[in-house]
């Protein structure tokens, strides 16, 4: 396709993007203004790594083709494995409703990988980097995208400790410096305009501590539970490598929980379930906490744009920057790496339509997934149409129903991992089961409750 293309941005998505672009380039630089660790640690270009990161079923598959056989290098090297058909893997509660089940009898089980953001995001690098074909220019930072002839023809970096600039010439460029890019004021600069940005104000705010917990085990290794409008408050407690556990705690619409250990756990109590909040008790805090404010979703519509030069694409949080809490961030930073590699390989050719049209699939999906919920958290300041109510309705009784229905119960977990489109819900087979299903879904709380407080017992 060409000589050289340079990926602005070493995290997640700028390191999925290098690896699909090896098979098209004959050499790809990767620009990052971190000096990038050796092995697994927090960096200062991704603070948000110290907090709470699913991968979700459909992002792992799309990690493991990208990078055949990294999902058996993460367990290999301690990454737990949590299977949805395995009751005691899984601890959902979502708007009250708790979706554990005696037996979950899924027809295509789905694994999730339970690991720190720092030790997911080193394997990928590691795997990255040794490619023949990357360089790694870590320590630089981008300065400007530099025009000519009508398109992006380079990039200028200079060393984040300061010292000379440096001109690479690309036939490719690709941003994915995170929701922070400055490609809109780039693309204003040369007479371009601005993408158009949707979003949500949602005012989330993460408090995470890492512990280890003393004997007994809990009784399930990643525990997610989902705000009650009453509480906007949440919580996600799993099991990581080095037989550690991670609790972050969030609040949604401005609430903010505490950073304090003993304050955080009494945070959970009244709201979260008496397991986590026990386990949370026995725990011994490593480290320190930390806190991550995020403002409002946002999505740069720059498939809408009228005029966008040519050799320059954006992906990952540079293109749309999602509500953490659903978890789909480095998911969808996958899919649109796929979606990058089929459309190179039909050519470069009005790449840039192409492939913000492709993006926008993956991208709109969680997109549309994360505002429904965002908009039942009354603290969410935004207008709910009739649609809005009727459709918030309607997911509440189908996440009511997933405690008592296995098969309501996996498709709404296909669906909240991004493998099938969420219309599946809304199938005639679906419905009838939601519709139908009060005096079940009513059962099935009594049974939860009574099982909360027999296990409490415990
Ligand atoms: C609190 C929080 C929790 C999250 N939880 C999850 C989760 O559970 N699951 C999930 O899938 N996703 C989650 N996400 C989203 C996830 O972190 C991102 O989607 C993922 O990291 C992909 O982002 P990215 O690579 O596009 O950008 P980023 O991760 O933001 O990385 C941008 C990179 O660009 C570099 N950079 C920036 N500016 C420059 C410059 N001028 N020059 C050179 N380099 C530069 C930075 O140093 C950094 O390495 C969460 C996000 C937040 C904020």
């Amino acid at each position: 396709m060409g000589e050289h293309a340079v990926v602005l941005g070493a995290s997640m998505a700028g390191l999925l993007a290098a690896r699909v672009l090896t098979d098209f380039y004959d050499r790809v630089t990767l620009v990052e203004r971190d000096e990038l660790p050796g092995g697994v640690e927090h960096r200062r270009g991704v603070p948000q790594g110290r907090h709470a990161h699913a991968l979700l079923a459909s992002g792992s598959s799309a990690l493991d083709e990208l990078l055949p056989g990294i999902l058996a290098e993460l367990v290999d090297d301690g990454a737990v494995v949590a299977c949805t058909d395995e009751p005691t893997d899984f601890w959902q509660e979502l708007g009250g409703h708790c979706l554990r089940q005696e037996s979950v009898p899924f027809k295509q089980p789905l694994r999730m990988y339970l690991a720190t953001r720092p030790f997911i995001e080193a394997h990928v690098r590691r795997r990255v980097s040794a490619l023949s074909t990357v360089t790694v220019l870590d320590g630089h930072d981008v300065v400007d995208l530099v025009a000519a002839a009508g398109r992006i023809a380079g990039v200028r970096v200079a060393p984040h400790a300061g010292g000379p600039e440096q001109l690479l010439d690309a036939d490719l460029v690709v941003d994915v410096t995170g929701r922070g890019s400055r490609t809109p004021a780039f693309l204003d600069a040369l007479g371009y305009g601005r993408p158009e940005v949707q979003g949500t104000e949602i005012r989330v705010t993460y408090t995470t501590q890492l512990v280890r917990v003393r004997p007994p085990a809990p009784p399930a290794k990643l525990f997610l539970i989902g705000a009650k409008p009453e509480t906007c408050s949440g919580a996600a407690f799993f099991t990581c490598e080095n037989d550690r556990w991670l609790l972050t705690t969030v609040g949604l619409g401005g609430c903010e929980p505490p950073t304090e250990w003993d304050a955080m756990v009494a945070f959970t109590e009244g709201w979260a379930p008496e397991p986590l909040v026990s386990a949370l008790r026995r725990a011994e805090p490593i480290g320190e906490p930390t806190r991550y404010r995020y403002p409002a979703s946002q999505w740069r519509r720059y498939d809408l744009m009228r005029r966008f030069p040519p050799g320059l694409l954006v992906m990952g949080d540079a293109l749309c920057s999602f509500n953490p809490v659903y978890g789909q961030g480095m998911s969808v930073a996958a899919l649109e790496a796929l979606a990058l590699r089929d459309c190179l390989g039909s050519g470069d050719a009005a790449l840039s339509r192409r492939f913000f049209a492709a993006a926008a699939k993956p991208v709109g999906v969680a997109w549309e997934l994360a505002r429904g919920s965002d908009l039942t958290i009354p603290g969410v300041q935004a207008p709910r149409r009739l649609g809005t109510r009727v459709s918030g309705w309607y997911t509440d009784r189908l996440v009511a129903t997933c405690g008592s229905d296995p098969t309501v119960h996996e498709a709404f977990v296909r669906v909240t991992n991004l493998i099938d489109p969420p219309s599946r819900l809304m199938s005639p087979s679906i419905l009838v089961r939601v519709l139908g299903s009060r005096r079940k879904a009513e059962r099935a709380v009594h049974t939860a409750d009574t099982r909360r407080a027999a296990v409490g017992r415990e």
